[in-house]
């Protein structure tokens, strides 16, 4: 399958890895839009957060622990931001789900 986080996934393409376990991967994004940020991505291609239904759906619970115990070892205490974006008014480039987290500033709200 032509899906450039499933390459990652696979060690096809290269990336700076932050953590790894048997469902999800989690590594920094490549254009970095604040001082920490990184993507957390389920192993099954999932391809944005409108394909999320009754099946497949433990995996994202699963991506929020993870986030928690990341921020919790990367001293996020002032905190971060969690974001999926969905289609093309969303903002989603890649199409196979993922979360980016975003922290190390004050983070505009609400987004442009
Ligand atoms: P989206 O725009 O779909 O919400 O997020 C896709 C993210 O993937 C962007 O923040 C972009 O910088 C990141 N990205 C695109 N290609 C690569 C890559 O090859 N490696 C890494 N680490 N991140 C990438
Ligand atoms: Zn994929």
């Amino acid at each position: 399958m032509d899906c450039l986080f499933c390459k990652i996934i696979a060690g096809e393409i290269p990336s700076k890895k932050l953590y790894e376990d048997e469902k999800v991967l989690a590594f920094y994004d490549i254009d970095p839009q604040a001082p920490v940020h990184f993507l957390v991505v389920p192993k099954e291609h999932i391809p944005s957060p409108a394909a999320i239904d009754g099946e497949n759906c433990a995996v994202v619970a699963h991506i929020y622990a993870v986030i928690a115990q990341l921020a919790k070892e990367l001293k996020l205490e002032k905190g971060y931001r969690v974001v999926a974006n969905c289609g093309e008014d969303g903002g989603q480039t890649v199409g196979h789900l993922h979360f980016h987290v975003l922290a190390g500033r004050l983070l505009a709200w609400p987004p442009g």
